[in-house]
């Protein structure tokens, strides 16, 4: 059996896990309004139809003060109990376990009824919290064995407390947040209590036969959050108040360490939760950053974890297990934690879905039906958008032939899997090989389609996927020999020591931290060197694990990053990814201008213009990441021709505010259609 470990059963006495797959807790935004249990209900059936051991639900608020954001998902009361039965069946009914998460949002709420150990404001929220009195935090223990108690009664086979990344129970934990002098603060025995409680009340009300996991933090990423023993201290007691499982958080929400985007190394985090397995007699759960079937094997066969949770990476396949199983991980649409589709939207108080998987909780809307009226179709360009668009149609039953000028697939995919922090996104490519395969689509490589060559074979309907150009500003001395574009860069060209950047969008950022990178340091970074930048101790010596000396390295090159609007820079860059950008140019000595107007080049450098002041950048090299414009050149003949039916998708539509989860979009709602 392929991954012996990963997939064998856990037996917790009164229950047995079908393997060691946790689904973790995520948010999709279905949860908040009882009228879409209907589709969350779907969307957790394809997960359990998929093999995942046990399914934690996004977090649902023990009362109004708990909530995330107004009128968020509630189970206080028996007319909740309807709509969760619709998710508990759903699963059941597809042979998975489900636990339902209990989510105290604490100061971290963004509504004015928020509350906390202290009165003291998040920088995340613009609401003061009020402490809460002896007679609320009774009340809130109260709330929380009763929505425990409901969702037994719901059908749901356990529950998780969500103990980490600075919600209530964390506030409660940490001086950080927990300034009180009566029995809930200033020793750690005090500071848990709180949490004790709810574990122990939880347990009374639900009976031993039934699972109940704590999610606890083991490094805060804060000043003033705990330290290692202090957080043993807790698991112990915890254990002893009757938790089944304890599941590892990392770091707070307001935290200014990466913890789970794409640069962040794979498994980062994963020595502390092998730490504490040593520390208690509970089976541990490891989480963050661990994506691939190999890596959460080796975590469990060596002892660093009895169980593996996955949240994004569910989203981006929801039959991960069943592929693994199979021995097809070479299938599996590995999920490349940009957070784009995920996080950012829930963020935006959008529903979440997946960049790599468009049908992420939309599984009721976007369904790939087998055709009874296979059609042949041809698609040029084998971007993100074409390769979407040619693997749902052949999966449906189409005939597929794929064009692709260059020699290997993906588009713009390639020079973005070169970025250092990026290298993820070659999995997609490799994914997306593998259903060109599976689906039989006739893949032509090196072949640069025209007019012509759509006329000489007999296609039914034509997808345009052909992508951008990049743009070339109208600046004087716009094509002198040290003006390079991104993609010369990316490809290699040879760059100054000196450098202006021309455009900070998601390119200008990204190829100016490949410029940082140093020639001869091994990418992906290394963990060490990943967590010394970041200054993290993973000894959790000192109070939230934040090492006490800061790592300075001298940056490569001298780079001047700039944009003509005013504001700024980055501030277009996804919510939760943006600002660990922004830090690393920052620490590199990377100077962002904004206000900038773009003069002249010369041999020694780039005159630019700031509110009327003139002055000359002296560098070596120009490199020009000011957007693109889309490639569409075929479409006009393939219109004048009145030959077969066409199509136009992802950039080669629309260049502006193009990126690969519109692009990836496009092309399945498109197929999905034909
Ligand atoms: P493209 O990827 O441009 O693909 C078009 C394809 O068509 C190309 O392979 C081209 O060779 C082919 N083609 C064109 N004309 C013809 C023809 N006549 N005959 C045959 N083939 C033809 N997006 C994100 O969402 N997140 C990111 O983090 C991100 N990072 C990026 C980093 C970098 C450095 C770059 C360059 C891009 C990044 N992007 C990112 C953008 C993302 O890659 C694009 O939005 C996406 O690739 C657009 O897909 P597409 O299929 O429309 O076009
Ligand atoms: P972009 O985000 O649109 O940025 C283009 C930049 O060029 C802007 O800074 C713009 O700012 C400048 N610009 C535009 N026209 C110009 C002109 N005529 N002269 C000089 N400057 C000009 O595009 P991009 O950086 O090329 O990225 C393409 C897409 O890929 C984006 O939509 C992005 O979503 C995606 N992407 C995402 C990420 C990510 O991490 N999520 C990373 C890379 C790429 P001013 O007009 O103010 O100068
Ligand atoms: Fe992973 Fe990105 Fe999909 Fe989120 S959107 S699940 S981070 S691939």
């Amino acid at each position: 059996m392929p991954y012996p470990q990963l997939l064998s059963e856990l037996d917790l006495g009164f229950t047995k896990l079908k393997n060691r797959v946790v689904m973790g807790s995520m948010h999709t935004g279905l949860e908040d309004r009882f009228w879409h249990y209907p589709a969350l209900a779907e969307y957790y059936r394809e997960r359990a139809k998929g093999g995942v051991g046990l399914i934690i639900t996004g977090g649902i608020s023990p009362n109004r003060e708990g909530w995330l954001l107004p009128f968020g998902g509630t189970l206080n009361s028996v007319f909740d109990l309807r709509n969760h039965r619709k998710l508990t069946r759903a699963v059941h009914e597809e042979g998975g376990k489900i636990a339902m998460q209990i989510l105290h949002a604490g100061r971290y709420g963004y509504h004015p009824f928020v509350v906390s150990a202290s009165a003291i404001r998040s920088p995340i929220s613009k609401f003061t919290p009020r402490a809460l009195t002896r007679a609320g935090i009774e009340r809130t223990v109260r709330a929380y064995a009763r929505t425990a108690r409901l969702a037994q009664r719901a059908g749901y086979d356990g529950i998780e407390i969500m103990g980490s990344e600075g919600y209530l129970l964390n506030q409660f934990l940490c001086r950080r947040t927990n300034h009180r002098t009566d029995e809930y603060g200033g020793s750690i025995e005090n500071r848990m209590r709180l949490a004790i409680d709810v574990v122990r009340r939880v347990r009374e009300a639900c009976g031993e036969r039934f699972i109940v996991i704590y999610r606890l933090s083991l490094i805060d990423l804060v000043e003033g959050g705990n330290t290692w023993d202090e957080t043993v201290q807790v698991a112990r007691a915890l254990e002893a108040a009757g938790v089944t499982l304890i599941n590892t958080g990392i770091g707070w929400h307001e935290a200014r360490v990466p913890t789970i985007v794409t640069s962040v190394p794979r498994a980062a985090f994963a020595p502390l939760t092998a730490r504490l397995r040593e520390a208690v007699h509970v089976p541990v759960i490891a989480s963050n950053r661990i994506n691939t079937p190999e890596l959460a094997e080796s975590l469990i066969a060596q002892g660093g974890a009895d169980l593996v949770s996955m949240a994004r990476p569910l989203l981006a396949d929801p039959q991960f297990v069943v592929k693994a199983s199979e021995d097809r991980a070479d299938e599996i649409n590995t999920c490349i934690a940009c957070n784009q589709a995920c996080l950012d939207h829930t963020f935006r108080n959008e529903r979440a879905s997946c960049l790599v998987n468009p049908r992420a909780a939309r599984e009721t809307e976007l369904v790939y039906r087998t055709t009874q009226r296979p059609l042949s179709l041809a698609v040029v360009g084998a971007g993100p958008a074409g390769l979407s668009a040619a693997c749902v149609a052949a999966s449906r039953g189409h005939r597929v032939t794929l064009f692709d000028a260059a020699e290997t697939i993906g588009g713009q995919f390639n020079l973005a899997r070169r970025i250092p922090g990026k290298e993820e996104f070659a999995e997609t490519l490799r994914y997306f090989e593998s259903q060109l395969r599976k689906h039989g689509v006739d893949v032509r490589l090196g072949t640069r389609v025209d007019a012509a060559l759509l006329a000489s074979a007999r296609y039914d309907e034509v997808i345009f996927a052909t992508g951008i150009m990049p743009r070339r500003p109208a600046i004087p001395g716009i094509d002198s020999a040290h003006v390079l574009s991104y993609v010369d860069v990316l490809r290699g060209a040879p760059v100054g020591r000196t450098v202006a950047v021309i455009g900070a969008g998601g390119i200008g950022f990204d190829v100016s931290e490949f410029l940082l990178h140093r020639s001869g340091d091994p990418l992906p970074q290394p963990r060490d060197a990943w967590l010394a930048e970041w200054n993290v101790d993973l000894a959790v010596a000192e109070p939230g694990g934040l090492a006490r000396t800061r790592h300075e390295a001298a940056p490569e090159r001298r780079i001047w990053l700039l944009q003509r609007k005013k504001g700024k820079l980055g501030a277009g860059l996804g919510k939760t990814s943006g600002w660990v950008h922004r830090a690393t140019l920052v620490r590199q000595g990377v100077k962002m201008l904004d206000g900038v107007t773009y003069l002249e080049i010369a041999p020694r450098g780039l005159k630019i213009a700031r509110d009327g002041i003139e002055q000359w950048l002296d560098v070596e090299t120009i490199v020009v990441c000011a957007g693109q414009e889309s490639l569409r050149d075929l479409v006009p003949a393939s219109a004048a021709a009145g030959g077969p039916r066409f199509h136009v998708i992802g950039g080669a539509a629309l260049a502006s505010e193009l990126d690969a989860e519109r692009a990836i979009r496009e092309g399945a709602e498109l197929a999905a259609a034909l």
